[in-house]
């Protein structure tokens, strides 16, 4: 049998303090791989640098000329993990026959990717990394993941429980993930929709090894929004069903109305008056808000601008 080449590809954004410690250990890991006879001995890794302002891109050009097996390109500018995520993958797509992405901090177990590589040889295309246990999060940091999953679960969205983006996704997966077009970025919900056979490897998630997390809650929930708006339309049935019901209560008020009205006693009745105008004021703006979101959505498709531009490359050498 062939053996498969395979690319793990990195995205890194001001990993100035992890990156030395964790490429090694990423290619102790490809060697491991290709001793056991895994994969090919062309496999490689490739690091994105989502256009960090330290000096990970001088580090990531120093490993390429340490070892062939680095390579790296280089993002214009910051995109977001994302679309680095996205750039490393379609890159690799042509050539290569299977792709892993995985963050540069260490803390996904790299350890993992034998039982990735051997799940592919068992014929799955996509194989998602997933947490089996949060104890290393704060409480904080694991009930709003943890209701993350199940909001995006109850909006429809079909994504696997407690999987960021540690996975193994092969070639002819990708050829066809190249396919979805759009802007706005939710890879872990976008590759349940390619289809094939998948399955999942358990793992235990680390500490960072080094540096800081780029994720604070403001952008987690951002995140957090922008999946569920890219890949469910339920928040708008929402609304409507929210439309009915607050007609509904509309009509027993204005029949209430009429029976005050009738039995001549009107003049008190400001404060429900200002409690209905207010309520009624806030559930618009909220459903506007959210309006908004899609029309906003439908505004950055249609622009239909490059969703990574790469700035630098690192010369290949075979
Ligand atoms: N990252 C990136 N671009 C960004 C922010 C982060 O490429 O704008 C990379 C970062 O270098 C890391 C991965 O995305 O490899 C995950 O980021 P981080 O570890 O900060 O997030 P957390 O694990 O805390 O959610
Ligand atoms: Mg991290």
């Amino acid at each position: 049998m062939v053996k498969p080449v395979l690319r793990i590809v990195i995205p890194c954004y001001n990993e100035e303090q992890v990156l030395p410690i964790t490429a090694p250990m990423f290619l102790q890991k490809l060697l491991s791989l290709m001793d056991d006879g895994k994969i090919s001995r062309r496999s490689k890794i490739l690091f994105i640098d989502d256009g960090s302002k330290d000096s990970t891109w001088q580090i990531i050009q120093e490993l390429s000329r340490q070892d062939s097996r680095y390579m790296g390109i280089r993002q214009s500018r910051n995109r977001g993990h994302q679309n680095a995520v996205l750039a490393g993958l379609l890159e690799s797509k042509d050539h290569c026959d299977i792709t892993i992405s995985i963050d540069c901090d260490g803390q996904d177990d790299i350890n993992a990717m034998d039982e990735m590589v051997d799940a592919y040889l068992d014929g799955c295309e996509i194989v998602y990394g997933v947490r089996s246990k949060r104890d290393t999060d704060t409480f904080f940091k694991r009930f709003t993941a943890q209701s993350f999953y199940k909001v995006l679960k109850s909006m429809g969205v079909d994504s696997v429980y407690n999987h960021a983006d540690y996975r193994l996704v092969s070639s002819r997966v990708l050829q066809e993930f190249a396919n979805f077009k759009e802007v706005n970025l939710f890879l872990r919900g976008m590759f349940p929709l390619v289809g094939f056979k998948s399955t999942s490897v358990y793992y235990e998630r680390h500490e960072r090894i080094a540096g800081k997390s780029h994720y604070p809650l403001r952008k987690m929930l951002a995140l957090a929004f922008d999946g569920i708006t890219s890949l469910s339309v339920k928040p708008l049935h929402l609304i409507t069903t929210l439309g009915g019901i607050i007609a509904a209560l509309s009509f027993i008020g204005v029949l209430w109305t009429l029976i005050v009205a009738l039995c001549g006693s009107t003049v008190p009745g400001w404060a429900s008056m200002t409690c209905i105008i207010c309520f009624i004021g806030g559930v618009q703006l909220i459903c506007l808000g959210v309006i908004g979101a899609y029309v906003g959505k439908i505004f950055l498709e249609v622009k239909q601008r490059p969703r990574y531009i790469i700035s630098e490359r690192t010369e290949e050498r075979l």
